[in-house]
């Protein structure tokens, strides 16, 4: 286990992103260095605008004594490839390198962990919520990055993105002095088990039940990422149909959280929905166009969704697709993963695969809970907990069955 805080490098417009120009802002040009690899005038003004053929620039902080100032970067995107996809503008701590990486542009914020973790706390969620949640947030992203077995870009050098697709990171002008406060409170500590730092992964709402991270990731059963009743009674068996279209009692419902109070918590890029209980109504004329889009054939009529496995929460990892095209010739197809559901059932991506279906020669409803995978942490139901007084050590051992907290640096 390491010692001391790490920097992170962390991917704020990356290749995918196919940008051929980024503009930054300094608000305070003079506590900043700025190296270009290629020759170019000394910069004095609060703005620059940087182009593919730059080359190599280095954006350095050379005064460190104030926290609170950083660079703004227009037009970085949030919720890359999801429903709520938007472009915002972020300001950052720490360092910045821009670089050409296969004729696309790529930013980098380089942030020590602690500023970098401020930050996630007041993207996940907002800064008007309760201390104990906030706490409990930073430990788990903490334990998270730094568990670091889910790198998803190493090919590109980098610890984490800035988005949905890793932890959500949107620089500190969401932050308040009370949320930096919070998360230096807990400075160092993460959640371990067999001496080893927790893979402790989070999702919006868990809809009632978390999951078990096996029956999302192709990875080995965790004990303390294993399925857990998200209130305090634990229900014998579950019957989906009742599950999933009634109000139930658990941290992350309406019982603990009023949907009305819950945009006062959330992020700046969420729309409104129902976290808890949603529906989705489609006609099969609406259902066919865009799932022939997907899967690039002419389908004229859906047969039949099979539902063949569910896990622990209700999420749907396996099922058929029955379908027939235009020429009348009938096919079928079988999705594996709870990704591949939400992104093929829905004309961008579905709230979570904890559904039940609907379907006549008609109209295709689901009917579902939860927002996100559903392993690890709740975040609705943590801060259900939070707000009725848990405290931030009860929440973690609530979600991460078996963990033990430890201060490593
Ligand atoms: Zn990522
Ligand atoms: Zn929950």
């Amino acid at each position: 286990m390491l010692n001391k805080e790490p920097i992170l490098a962390i991917g704020i417009i990356l290749p995918q992103d196919n940008r051929r120009t980024v503009s930054f802002y300094f608000s305070n040009p003079e506590d900043y260095s700025i190296n270009f690899q290629k020759p170019k005038k000394p910069h004095t003004s609060e703005k620059l605008t940087v182009s593919l053929h730059d080359g190599d620039i280095k954006i350095n902080k050379i005064k460190t004594d104030n926290s609170t100032n950083g660079v703004t970067i227009y037009d970085v995107p949030a919720g890359r490839n999801f429903h709520w996809k938007k472009f915002i503008d972020v300001t950052l701590p720490g360092n910045l390198f821009i670089t050409n990486r296969n004729d696309k542009l790529m930013v980098i914020n380089l942030v020590p962990l602690e500023q970098y973790l401020a930050s996630v706390a007041v993207s996940e969620m907002s800064s008007s919520c309760p201390d104990e949640f906030l706490i409990a947030q930073s430990i788990t992203a903490r334990s998270w990055i730094l568990a670091g077995t889910e790198k998803k870009h190493s090919n590109l050098g980098l610890d984490a993105c800035n988005d949905d697709c890793c932890q959500r990171y949107q620089g500190i002008s969401q932050q308040s002095i009370q949320s930096i406060k919070t998360v230096e409170k807990t400075c160092g500590q993460v959640l371990t088990f067999d001496n080893k730092i927790c893979d402790a992964r989070y999702s919006k709402s868990c809809g009632g039940i978390t999951e078990n991270c096996e029956n999302v990731w192709n990875m080995a059963p965790k004990p303390y990422l294993k399925s857990v009743f998200d209130g305090q009674n634990r229900l014998q068996t579950v019957d989906w149909d009742c599950w999933l279209s009634e109000p139930q009692n658990s941290f992350c419902s309406p019982k603990y959280i009023d949907e009305k109070y819950l945009t006062k918590f959330l992020g700046n890029v969420d729309e409104s929905g129902q976290y808890f209980r949603w529906k989705n109504c489609y006609t099969q004329q609406i259902f066919c166009e865009f799932f022939s889009k997907k899967i690039n054939e002419s389908v004229s009529h859906i047969k039949n969704i099979d539902i063949l496995n569910r896990g622990e929460s209700g999420r749907i990892n396996k099922l058929n697709l029955k379908y027939q095209l235009d020429d009348g010739s009938k096919k079928s197809l079988i999705l594996n993963s709870e990704y591949d559901i939400r992104s093929t059932l829905h004309p961008s991506f579905l709230y979570s695969s904890a559904f039940i279906l609907k379907l006549d020669e008609s109209n295709i409803e689901l009917i579902g809970g939860g927002w996100g995978h559903g392993v690890g942490m709740c975040q609705i139901g943590a801060l259900g907990m939070a707000l009725n007084d848990y405290s931030a050590q009860e929440i973690l051992s609530h979600y991460f069955q078996g963990s033990l907290l430890k201060k490593i640096y």
